[in-house]
């Protein structure tokens, strides 16, 4: 039999870009008795949740939420508003790109994957794995199609698999330039609640996203916010989809209601979770992750290893992928620092795949935690025999002493309930 919790003193470090650490008021908020959905009750909580994930989209217009993951609500995207053979312009930021890709692909989608093909001796099967996108290839390839083939751009906001977060405006701009009407759809599964984000000011027709990030909440729940645009090209969109049309569910959500039976306790976990974020403000919570990565960073450069993203313009504020030195696998020095101190940090995936890990500074975090898990990184990599060039720990922890003003600006406004 597995055993679930073998952890044996202390917390578990789950340092991954999600499922990100649950605060214990949001596990609190969860564990409160199964309602009927179709009660009254459940109608307040619905509308709630609701309204407060357009203040979190920055949207005016309807938020569509599913009992699935992320990966649901991918196809949600696709199958409302796209049909066989329509051709689809894709740009390979990472793994999740590709991941999207496929799926487009399997629903009969054509696709097309762009992707930056310059140098880098670091990963030259993968450069464009170290950088967001490039609009100006987007609007080149949409410039050149005056037929208005392309009927959709799908670009990852946050890249889960190597830490960049792409410019979204520059996306949006580019088709503008190009003249082109088709629509934008983005993934901001990792970086919704993170790191700023724009539905409506960015013209975005679809946005993506997920409960088990920067919402701080369990796996289960995913999101797609949509344009009106988004909602007229459902009426010729002719992919098959029942589940996740949104039509109506759109029509339920009216009265806080859904066509079938939604995830009420993640419901629960959701308004803990708009009320914590909306309570710190969004704004301090982009900058606390800023200021978390920006730490983090300071601890790879000092090891001396190489930070996957190549352009400080678009770190990622959610995580950060770290290049093991050539021949060292990253997945068993990640083995090596499960095992020895009950810390998890991401997997390298696809074609990064031994060659980096990632270190997740999102959800229920501290600057504490956060010095925990580039202790952990940095003895695991000692007793691995990996050289390092200085200490990570004490880099950190100068960034983190000395933007200490900045940070307890946020800190007191959202624990002022519980103080
Ligand atoms: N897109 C991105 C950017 C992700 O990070 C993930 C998951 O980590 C997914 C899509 C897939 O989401 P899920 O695993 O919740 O289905």
């Amino acid at each position: 039999m597995v055993k679930l919790d073998f952890h044996p003193s202390g917390r578990h470090f789950l340092q991954i870009p999600g499922p990100s650490p649950v605060p214990d008021r949001i596990l609190r908020a969860m564990s409160l008795p199964t309602i009927d959905h179709r009660g009254p009750e459940f109608g307040a909580l619905g509308q709630k949740v609701l309204g407060g994930m357009k203040q979190i989209f920055k949207t005016r217009h309807p938020v569509v939420v599913y009992p699935s993951s992320g990966t649901g609500a991918w196809e949600a995207a696709l199958t409302n508003t796209l049909s066989a053979d329509d051709h689809v312009l894709m740009y390979e930021t990472g793994h999740f790109a590709t991941l999207w890709q496929k799926m487009a692909a399997r629903l009969g989608v054509s696709t097309e994957l762009v992707a930056w093909q310059g140098e880098d001796a670091e990963l030259p099967g993968a450069p464009s794995w170290r950088r967001g996108v490039q609009a100006d290839l987007i609007e080149a390839r949409l410039s050149a199609d005056g037929a208005h083939r392309i009927k959709a751009v799908c670009i990852v906001h946050n890249e889960t698999s190597t830490g960049a977060t792409s410019d979204i405006l520059s996306v949006r701009r580019a088709i503008d330039a190009a003249k082109h009407p088709a629509l934008l759809m983005v993934d901001s599964i990792s970086g919704l609640a993170c790191v700023d984000y724009r539905h409506d000011e960015w013209g975005v027709d679809v946005t993506v996203s997920g409960s088990q990030k920067g919402l701080m909440l369990p796996p289960g729940m995913s999101f797609n916010a949509v344009s009106p645009r988004a909602i007229e090209a459902t009426k010729t969109a002719r992919l098959p989809r029942s589940f996740f049309a949104w039509d109506e569910i759109i029509e339920m959500n009216k009265g806080g209601y859904w066509p079938y039976t939604p995830n009420t306790n993640l419901m629960y976990g959701l308004s803990e979770a708009l009320d914590m974020l909306l309570e710190e403000s969004l704004d301090a919570v982009f900058r606390r992750h800023e200021r978390w990565a920006r730490g983090v960073r300071a601890a790879v450069t000092a090891w001396g290893l190489p930070i996957q993203c190549v352009d400080p313009s678009v770190y990622s504020p959610v995580l950060t992928g770290v290049m093991t030195p050539r021949g060292v696998d990253a997945d068993a020095l990640r083995k090596l620092i499960y095992e020895r101190f009950d810390l998890s940090l991401g997997t390298g995936l696809g074609k990064v795949k031994g060659r980096m890990f990632r270190i997740g500074h999102l959800g229920d975090s501290n600057d504490l935690t956060l010095l925990a898990t580039i202790a952990g990184c940095e003895m695991g990599m000692k007793i691995a025999g990996i050289k390092l060039s200085g200490s990570g720990v004490q880099a950190a922890m100068e960034v983190f002493g000395e933007t200490a003003a900045a940070q307890a600006v946020g800190v007191p406004q959202r624990r002022a309930s519980t103080v």
